[in-house]
């Protein structure tokens, strides 16, 4: 068979491939980043019924939608930061599409986060992936998994304390290895953010979004089932909804997985 698209046609419908969904379901009591009070709060998710089979509309059922654009598992497009705002292919309906697809490399910092909540990823803990698994190729996404999404109780995932939230995520060094040196398409967690919980204190303060964003790069947040993904070799799809001017949005991310040697 020629083609790579009727191989990969074929592939699928042999399931030599497995869908594995990134995307955590979005409904009223999805968890919302919460900002200190002196900053406007995203709105969370609501639905509000437009008709359903009844006089309203007798043969159809749809909703109206209203959230923050960072809700729920969803895309940070470069404009969202500062550092970013100037990026001509940086809001969600410029990002090159080209991007919506790309490999992913999976970190597991499950037993550190369990261990730690304030667990950092460090450059030596890249190395030391890199070493097993081989250097983090260009344009690929980096996934940290931490097993967070597992915690379904939003007080626990959201993880407030009086010094702020404490979260696991990547330290400044980390993440200027990663945009700057492997020069990678995004970087993504499980947790409600892309940055660690406190990251307001770094230096830059929110490396995550401070330098992936100001270097063209994009964040993926509240991702699931990263326990399901190999460390290599995975195919990401995830493609922000096309808002005018968007910094981001809610979206389905999708990883394929290889499976024809099972
Ligand atoms: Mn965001």
């Amino acid at each position: 068979m020629s083609g790579v698209l009727k191989k990969l046609a074929k592939a699928l419908s042999k399931n030599e491939i497995e869908i594995v969904d990134l995307t955590q379901t979005l409904h009223p009591g999805t968890p919302v980043i919460q900002l200190p009070p002196n900053f406007a709060p995203s709105a969370p998710f609501s639905m509000s019924e437009i008709s359903r089979y009844d006089d309203r509309g007798p043969a159809w059922y749809w909703n109206n939608l209203a959230m923050g654009e960072h809700t729920g598992t969803h895309f940070d497009a470069p404009i969202h930061w500062i550092s970013g705002k100037d990026l001509k292919d940086g809001a969600t309906d410029t990002v090159r599409p080209q991007r919506f697809m790309a490999p992913a490399c999976v970190i597991d910092c499950s037993k550190d986060a369990a261990k730690d909540e304030k667990f950092l990823l460090t450059p030596k803990h890249i190395l030391a992936w890199e070493k097993e698994h081989g250097t983090i190729p260009k344009g690929a996404w980096v996934l940290m998994r931490t097993d967070w999404s597992k915690r379904t109780d939003p007080a626990k995932f959201l993880n407030m304390k009086e010094d702020g939230p404490h979260v696991p995520g990547p330290n400044a060094d980390a993440v200027r290895l990663l945009a700057e040196e492997r020069d990678v398409n995004g970087w993504g967690v499980e947790a409600v953010g892309t940055d660690a919980g406190q990251a307001f204190a770094f230096e830059p303060p929110f490396p995550a979004h401070a330098l992936m964003h100001g270097s063209n790069k994009f964040g993926l947040a509240s991702l699931c089932n990263l326990d399901r993904l190999p460390p290599t070799g995975a195919m990401i799809i995830a493609a922000p909804l096309k808002i005018q001017n968007g910094s981001g949005s809610p979206l389905r991310v999708i990883a394929l997985v290889d499976r024809s040697d099972d």
